[in-house]
């Protein structure tokens, strides 16, 4: 059984056939200056640009190179779950492929692991590279976040990072299937530390992530780390009741003292309206919640995986996570693992 190298590099990648000489090249240089063993895991996320052909050749110059091809798109998140699971490194690095995150920086996060961090994230200084709007649009989903959960999100962190061995088991045993994680990386806790960089610009292609998707990815953090918006309705129920009530005994005394007359056909379509759409929205977040429960309640594996080139090293491989679980706490250690 051969040792686990001391780093793996996570590349969640889709269509990005075109950054990979390039990103590779630069993470070789930062490799070779690191003098570590080293891995790079790139999970092909269902591309369809000939991103796997690539990595192929990749591997035929690089050995370090292995190739985990999902059967097909699945998203970031889960592209990144499937990377540390097969990551078998003391410690693990998630980047992008499209080289916003510059390699070099990585030599930084390693000294300080060295010191004894166990998660080293990447903390961009400014968001010059998104549009007025989108910037605009995350930083009210930041405070609502923090206004909502007990997860702290460090500003400007994301994926990122470099987690140590520890954490990803620990990150690996989280089963959830809606995975928003940048709350994950936080909800774990161990020794955190940011380290400042500078976001560089797309170097091939266009960001995927529109709008469209951006909401979804807040609704699902917010989903997950809060029941705020859940029990907010019975409070909001309570305070409409109690001005109903009151509202009704006012009406009584009225009709007593001076009978009564029919007015107020505006103001009832008013309340009308008004209640049956809070009740809407209220059944909606309902909703949003009972649907990821059901998600999750279906068990489906996050992803799968059509083809694993080069992790023949490796005893028991994780196909998807449904049908090999992680093993729980007390199990024997892994292949490679320390302590
Ligand atoms: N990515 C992925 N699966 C997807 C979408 C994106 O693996 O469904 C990868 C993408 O190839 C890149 C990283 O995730 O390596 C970040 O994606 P992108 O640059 O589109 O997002 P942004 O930088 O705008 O957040
Ligand atoms: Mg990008």
């Amino acid at each position: 059984m051969p040792d686990s190298p001391t780093l793996s590099i996570v590349v969640p990648m889709r269509n990005e056939a075109k950054n990979l000489a390039r990103l590779h090249e630069r993470l070789a240089a930062v490799l070779e200056r690191l003098g570590e063993s080293a891995e790079i895991v790139c999970v092909d996320d269902g591309s369809t640009d000939g991103t796997l052909d690539m990595l192929r050749l990749l591997r035929a110059i690089d050995p370090r190179v292995k190739v985990l091809s999902l059967s097909r798109n699945f998203g970031k998140e889960a592209a990144l779950a499937a990377g540390l699971r097969y990551a078998r490194g003391r410690a693990v690095i998630l980047m992008d492929a499209d080289l916003q995150h510059p390699p070099e920086t990585i030599e930084r996060f390693v000294a300080l692991w060295r010191q004894g961090w166990e998660v080293v994230f990447g903390q961009r200084t400014d968001r010059r590279t998104d549009g007025a709007v989108r910037r605009w649009l995350s930083a009210a989903f930041y405070r609502l976040f923090a206004l909502l959960s007990q997860t702290d999100l460090p500003p400007g962190a994301g994926d990122f990072r470099l987690l140590d061995r520890k954490v990803v088991d620990a990150l690996n045993r989280l089963e959830e299937r809606t995975r928003f994680t940048k709350g994950l990386y936080s909800w774990v806790g161990f020794k955190q530390i940011g380290v400042p960089y500078e976001v560089a610009e797309r170097a091939e292609g266009r960001s995927r992530f529109g709008l469209l998707a951006l909401w979804r990815l807040a609704v699902d953090g917010i989903t997950a780390f809060s029941t705020v918006p859940l029990r907010v309705w019975s409070y909001l129920g309570l305070v409409v009741s109690s001005l109903a009530i009151g509202f009704g005994g006012w009406i009584l005394l009225r009709t007593l003292v001076w009978g009564a007359d029919l007015p107020g056909y505006p103001s009832i379509i008013v309340a009308i309206m008004l209640l049956s759409g809070v009740q809407l929205v209220g059944l909606g977040v309902l909703g949003e919640y009972v649907g990821r429960i059901f998600a999750e309640v279906k068990h489906r594996p996050l992803f799968l995986v059509r083809e694993e080139i080069g992790f023949d090293d490796r005893a028991s491989r994780p196909r998807s996570e449904a049908l090999e679980p992680v093993p729980a706490e007390g199990a024997p250690p892994r292949p490679g693992s320390r302590g």
